[in-house]
């Protein structure tokens, strides 16, 4: 039978792409979680996609009401869940003041972790279910949250420190709108976001991979200097970066390469081994990539998912 997918924030750059390329093998049906319903049906019209093999499910991950509702339609909705993908990402560089989740959580740890956590564990029963023959849940990591790389490196540097700012609920009122308590840093909570993303994959396979059978995966999928993740940067920042990463660093991926990268995460057979994160070397070939010692941690992971299960309402 045709797969289902789940691709969070699949209304542009990467999630976009990965939805064409597997709406177009016909082999699945992709379900666009997404906040704004025009804009995503104008998008995969824009790309071609075919009607019957999509349909646009409304998700605002910046609100735990609305994961919710997600979870409740999608099983309404009687489709079984093959595979899931948390692409969806904010990212604020030029920020000076943090913004809120409707649930008072600092904006991009908000949406990038703490959204995709509660969504990712209400729908595990889903997954759980699902008779495919091999299913996923992939969550999109990212470079930045590898100190161990040179990307990674750029300061400032992904640190959670002793989580202090996220056992205190990160909502800047009473604490620290950044994990690690210190002062806001809007490049610095998206880093720390990817670093919880990783960290949460890991936990996942850790509780859940050897009873379930699900692979839980990860990926950075290159630099895709293009999408509109950079959209809040300075404007001579988004003229400069694509041709510095094109021509300097290499690492400069198309928004179609990196979606075939991600599709074949989510569809690939001989990408079924679990709690690996996927990178690509020059001639586009998957190999298993080593996290750094802060994404890698697995006291640092079984903290981030009992304090994150704690904010979501789940413990
Ligand atoms: P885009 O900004 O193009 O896409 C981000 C997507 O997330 C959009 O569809 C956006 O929706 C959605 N989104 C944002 N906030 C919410 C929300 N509250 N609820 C639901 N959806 C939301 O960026 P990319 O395609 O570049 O990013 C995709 C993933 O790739 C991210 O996880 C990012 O960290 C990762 N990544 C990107 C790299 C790059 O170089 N670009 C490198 C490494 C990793 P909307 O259209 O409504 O704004």
């Amino acid at each position: 039978r045709q797969g289902t997918v789940v691709i969070t924030g699949a209304s542009s750059g990467l999630g976009l792409a990965t939805a064409k390329a597997l709406a177009e093998t016909g082999k699945w049906h992709v379900i666009m979680a997404c906040r704004d319903f025009l804009k995503t049906e104008r998008a995969a019209k824009s790309v071609g996609m075919a009607k019957e093999d999509y349909s646009i499910m409304h998700l605002d991950l910046a609100s735990l009401d609305s994961v919710r509702q997600f979870v409740d339609n999608f099983q309404r909705s009687g489709r079984p869940l093959d595979v899931l993908v948390c692409n969806a990402a904010v990212y604020f560089p030029t920020a000076k003041e943090p913004t809120y989740t409707a649930d008072g959580f600092e904006l991009s740890v908000g949406t990038n972790h703490l959204g995709h956590f509660l969504l990712s564990r209400l729908l595990l029963v889903d997954l759980n279910k699902s008779d495919y023959p091999s299913k996923r849940l992939v969550i999109v990591g990212s470079i930045t949250g590898n100190t161990n790389t040179l990307a990674g490196n750029v300061p400032p540097k992904a640190n959670l420190g002793d989580m202090r700012g996220l056992a205190a609920g990160l909502n800047g009122l009473n604490t620290s709108s950044m994990i690690d308590g210190g002062e806001f840093d809007g490049a610095k909570a998206y880093k720390d976001s990817k670093v919880c993303n990783m960290l949460t994959m890991q936990e996942f396979h850790r509780r859940y991979h050897e009873d379930t059978g699900i692979t839980f995966t990860s990926l950075y999928p290159g630099c895709i200097a293009t999408t509109g993740l950079f959209r809040e940067h300075i404007s001579l920042f988004r003229t400069l970066f694509p041709p510095f990463q094109k021509y300097i660093t290499k690492g400069y991926v198309s928004e179609e390469e990196a979606g075939k990268r991600l599709a074949q995460v989510v569809s690939d057979p001989s990408l079924t081994k679990s709690g690996v994160y996927w990178s690509w070397n020059k001639n586009s070939a998957s190999f298993e990539n080593q996290l750094s010692e802060e994404a890698s941690d697995p006291e640092k992971a079984r903290k981030v998912w009992e304090l994150s299960e704690k904010l979501v309402g789940l413990a």
